[in-house]
């Protein structure tokens, strides 16, 4: 049996990266993929995803998206690709909605640098935008988008050349604890490592709930859609005249022309499918999910494709993608209350894409030192998050 230090199980988004940081530390790693990132089958399709500091969900994450930032560049330089893209992004709603308080107060907890703008103002600077007239914005300059493919493609490049091995095709059906060590269990060999980190996305609960001590963490897999829009009024859409925007009004967000000639849209709080068991895959996307984003775009970006029914005919490409939620949409980053040696990854509730660096470090950490400085304390287990885990 092939024996390693570490074995890290998904090496999609949280995967890649921890997989690249543990190797750097001079581990003997192996990396199993059920899939070959990147993909379309798990949680990081699409392509692109934003970047934001001002964090509305909660002022616990500024500092994490604030070193990720730096990770991101310090990976950009070492794989020689550009990951982060920072173009800057506006959040859009009432004053005192969800989406604005929370932005302003992280921004001022935190001293990030962000400018108002009045609803005229938004209209003047990014004409795409026509918000209504008692919304405001709050532009954030450092956030951007993320290079989905080019990151895992990186992190996968610069994982082997720390010496790692990474096997695609190659899903775990199980692990077996033998005290010194793990057995890690796929259809065609069994590795033996001493330690192991579950970074399987939507397939964590699956996973996890299998394992000694049952771990049963609430968490509920979703089947999310994203639409690209081919723009009536392209001009109005280049990364030189729009940000990536946000609507306090149940998320609806976008992405300026970055790839090609189509506008990216998606609602964030949308309810969408319960997924059971993703390897099963999930239903093609159909035209009437379009509804959603279309309705958003067509009342506060009417150069987008204009209302509907018309507005279906500038669809170019629906896609779908998964959500792992927990009840309070805040990840899990922990080690497994009986298996010592086992730490874990999940539940990244739609917004975990920005810290994949940050996750990749925290997690290396916790295998190498046993601990992390990194403030992830609010993203354990325990603290009376799930109640029935109070035992951690
Ligand atoms: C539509 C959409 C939009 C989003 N937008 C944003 C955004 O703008 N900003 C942001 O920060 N985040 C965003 N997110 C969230 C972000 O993409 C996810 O939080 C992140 O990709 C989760 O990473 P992961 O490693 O948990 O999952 P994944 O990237 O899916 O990786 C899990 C990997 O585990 C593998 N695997 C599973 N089971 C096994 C097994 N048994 N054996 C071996 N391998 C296995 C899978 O094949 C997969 O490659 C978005 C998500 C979606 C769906």
């Amino acid at each position: 049996m092939t024996s390693y230090d570490v074995a890290v199980v998904g090496l999609g988004t949280m995967g890649s990266f921890a997989c690249c940081e543990l190797a750097r530390r001079g581990l003997r790693v192996v990396g199993l993929d059920r899939f070959s990132p990147p993909h379309d089958r798990g949680s990081h399709s699409g392509g692109t995803r934003v970047f934001r500091m001002a964090y509305a969900e909660n002022p616990s994450y500024v500092p994490l998206a604030r070193h990720a930032g730096m990770l991101w560049g310090q990976y950009a330089i070492e794989a020689e690709v550009p990951l982060l893209h920072r173009c800057g992004m506006l959040s859009i709603g009432e004053p005192d909605s969800a989406l604005l308080r929370g932005t302003r107060k992280s921004s001022e907890e935190h001293g990030l640098s962000t400018t108002t703008y009045a609803s005229q103002e938004i209209r003047k600077l990014f004409p795409a935008i026509h918000p209504s007239a008692d919304h405001i914005g709050i532009f954030e300059p450092e956030a951007g988008w993320i290079d989905v493919n080019a990151a895992i493609e990186a992190t996968r490049r610069l994982s082997k050349l720390a010496g790692a091995t990474l096997l695609d095709g190659c899903p775990v059906l199980d692990i077996t604890n033998r005290i010194s060590h793990f057995e890690i269990v796929t259809p065609s060999q069994t590795i033996a490592a001493e330690r192991v980190v579950v970074t399987a996305g939507a397939w964590c609960g699956q996973l996890l709930s299998k394992l000694g001590e049952p771990l049963d963490l609430p968490l509920q897999v979703v089947r999310k859609v994203v639409l690209w829009v081919n723009p009536l009024e392209p001009e109005q859409f280049t990364p030189q005249r729009l940000p990536i925007f946000a609507f306090a009004e149940r998320f609806f967000y976008g992405f300026p022309t970055v790839f090609g000639p189509d506008v990216k849209i998606a609602v964030h709080w949308e309810p969408g499918q319960t997924v059971a068991d993703p390897t099963l895959g999930t239903d093609m996307p159909t035209r009437d999910e379009a509804i959603p984003a279309l309705k958003q775009a067509a009342k506060y970006l009417p150069a987008l494709a204009g209302p509907l029914p018309s507005a279906f005919a500038r669809v170019t490409q629906l896609k779908t993608c998964l959500y792992t939620m927990t009840p309070d949409e805040h990840f899990v980053i922990d080690r497994h209350p009986e298996w010592q040696n086992l730490v874990f990854a999940a539940g990244f509730s739609g917004h975990g894409f920005k810290f994949a660096p940050v996750v990749g470090e925290a997690l290396a950490d916790m295998v190498t030192l046993g601990e992390t400085s990194l403030p992830i304390g609010f993203l354990r287990v325990g603290a009376g998050r799930f109640p029935f885990h109070d035992s951690y």
